[in-house]
């Protein structure tokens, strides 16, 4: 088999879907392909799907038509340590009102919902069919070849979505051949469901609203942290780790899952709840270093592809990065089509709508911020202090009580040490 189209999208995610939406929308000819035997079959995340720029300007009623569970309303971090742990929690009235600040959601329906909507904008969807090669012709790119199907799609640009592992952009040399575990990190999470009325009553929410927190000295001194999201009648809950401190340790993911899930606070929260299943993904965290080359003869590259991912230990996002990346990329598309030139030199437009996007801005915003949480203290000395200094606040005794400050620089002498403490703060304050 050998069809010709105008333009391939490889992976139908987030960032090829919202690709092959814009380039359909124009009009082209555009083939949309997914491995799975349906988009998002294969897809999972944490997961809070944040704010979408370009998707709410193609679908002014996105937000009324997308599969969603819950808003966030509610959202916090728990620091940990064996038998304490430590709350912060925010109860936005401003979260709880459109527009909303994020929805969980579940991959398979959305992702299988947003590439619906690029077929009815004319894409063709080809499920089940695994890219496999580039194809060259005359020195330049024109294709790709499909395994399980035996053929080959035509176009003159190809649009590389197709995951963090990206083996289309290595294939056109955009990647390195190899990846750096000290730039990777990866995620498990179960999904446990549970009555509708027993999570609204366990984390105090009415209506639709949603909780998302993270959860910070959990990881079995392994660099990395905890979620837990709330969707209608499920929970998802799991576990991010840096892939090198991972392999370091010689844990592994699924066990320390377990482990986090039967400590004694994490335990009171997923109590009644049955495990429907564990699923696990391997997350770009190396931030603006590591984005590659966007562009090529006849490619882009968009999404987790490209390492769009902000990972800055506050909030995770991806998702929104990959859509708006994937928008842009078609854009871009249309532009080459119109000056019928696919070279890098015209797919140009894209490197620049990306760099004055926020996605670009962001990354290089929070570029410092992958190495401050290479810091093994995040993981293990400061839940320490924050439980340990909190205890003693709320400790009384009959003593005469100590001065704040001091109270709070004895711990963390204790703890942390004091020129570990400046230099941690410093770090902190110019990543983020
Ligand atoms: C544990 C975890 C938690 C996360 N939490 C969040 C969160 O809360 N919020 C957020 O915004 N982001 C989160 N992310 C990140 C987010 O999931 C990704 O950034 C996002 O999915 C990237 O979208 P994408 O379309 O670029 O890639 P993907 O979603 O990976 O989609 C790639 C698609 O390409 C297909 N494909 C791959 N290779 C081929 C091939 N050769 N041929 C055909 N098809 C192919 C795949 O099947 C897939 O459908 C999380 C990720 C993980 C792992």
């Amino acid at each position: 088999m050998s069809k010709t189209f105008q333009a391939i999208v490889v992976g139908a995610g987030p960032a090829g879907s919202s690709a092959a939406l814009t380039v359909a929308r124009a009009g082209l000819d555009v083939a949309l392909v997914e491995r799975g035997s349906f988009p998002g079959e294969k897809n999972m995340f944490g997961g809070v799907l944040h704010r979408l720029p370009s998707l709410e300007e193609i679908f002014p009623d996105f937000w009324d038509r997308a599969p969603l569970e819950r808003h966030i309303m509610k959202k916090g971090v728990t620091f940990m340590t064996g038998d304490s742990s430590f709350n912060t929690i925010i109860e936005a009235g401003n979260f709880d009102k459109p527009p909303y600040n994020g929805y969980t959601i579940f991959r398979p329906r959305f992702d299988n919902w947003l590439a619906q909507e690029a077929v009815k904008a004319g894409a063709t969807l080809i499920t089940s069919a695994t890219v496999d090669e580039l194809v060259y012709k005359n020195g330049k790119l024109a294709g790709v070849t499909l395994v399980g199907r035996q053929g080959e799609l035509l176009a003159p640009v190809v649009i590389a979505a197709d995951g963090v592992l990206s083996f289309i952009a290595k294939k056109a040399g955009l990647r390195q051949p190899t990846f750096d575990p000290g730039q990777m990190a990866v995620g498990v999470k179960a999904l446990i469901d549970m009555p509708r009325e027993m999570i609204d009553d366990r984390f105090g929410l009415v209506r639709e609203q949603g909780f998302a927190n993270e959860f910070v000295g959990c990881t079995a001194g392994v660099r990395g942290g905890g979620f837990l999201y709330t969707n209608y009648d499920s929970l998802s809950i799991g576990l991010v780790f840096h892939l090198a401190s991972l392999r370091t340790s010689g844990k592994t993911p699924y066990d320390l899952l377990n482990e986090f899930m039967e400590q004694p606070q994490v335990a009171k929260m997923v109590r009644g709840g049955r495990l429907q299943e564990y699923s696990a993904h391997v997350i770009p965290e190396g931030g603006y270093n590591m984005i590659p080359e966007l562009t090529g003869d006849g490619i882009l590259v968009t999404g987790d592809a490209a390492a769009l991912c902000n990972a800055t230990g506050v909030n995770l996002e991806g998702i929104n990065l990959a859509s708006h990346s994937g928008v842009l990329a078609g854009k871009a598309v249309i532009e080459a089509h119109k000056a019928n030139d696919f070279s890098k030199r015209g797919l140009e437009t894209f490197r620049k709508l990306m760099n004055d996007s926020f996605v670009i801005k962001d990354l290089k915003t929070c570029r410092k911020a992958p190495h401050m949480l290479h810091n093994d203290r995040i993981y293990n000395e400061y839940p320490e202090l924050v439980c340990s200094l909190m205890e003693s606040i709320y400790r009384i005794e009959g003593m005469p009580k100590e001065n704040m400050t001091k109270l709070f620089l004895k711990v963390a002498k204790k703890k942390v040490g004091l020129a570990n403490l400046a230099a941690d703060a410093f770090s902190a304050w110019r990543s983020l």
